[in-house]
């Protein structure tokens, strides 16, 4: 079964507005960044993460499998029987409330990725090299 690594672009003027720093568990994975300090404009922020599922799938699930009576069809065609139909929490809270687009350029050259353990592994890789070009990422 084919996997894929992602990277949704996060809105970072919005998740910094209420404080000037974005939740707490955000700048934990990013402690590269000195969030005392303003921003430079050229650090983007980004979640990262991999799936079964082709990134458009997975971020249209990040946006709606969320909430009360979740029922989500699989728009990649990669889920196969009672997976097709999602009923159950896939949206990270970063994702939906700030998830801009997906950065196509940053990923797609992965994918497709054979195995999960490979994909787990690029996913770390992908926001390591995010954060070594000054950005900040998040994954899971
Ligand atoms: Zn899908």
């Amino acid at each position: 079964m084919p996997y894929y690594v992602y990277a949704i672009r996060l809105d970072r003027d919005a998740m910094i507005r209420r404080t000037g720093k974005p939740p707490h568990k955000f700048c934990d994975q990013n402690d590269h960044i000195d969030w005392d300090y303003p921003l430079h404009d050229g650090c983007d922020f980004y979640y990262v993460g991999q799936s079964m599922h082709k990134p458009e799938c997975r971020f249209a699930q990040h946006k709606e499998c969320y909430g009360w009576r979740i029922k989500f069809t699989c728009q990649c065609g990669n889920a196969r029987g009672k997976g097709k139909v999602i009923t159950q929490n896939r949206s990270n809270r970063f994702a939906r409330d700030y998830g801009l687009f997906l950065s196509h350029s940053l990923f797609e050259h992965h994918n497709p990725i054979k195995s999960r353990a490979v994909a787990e592994k690029l996913e770390a890789q992908l926001a390591s090299e995010l954060r070594s070009n000054g950005h900040a990422a998040y994954y899971n």
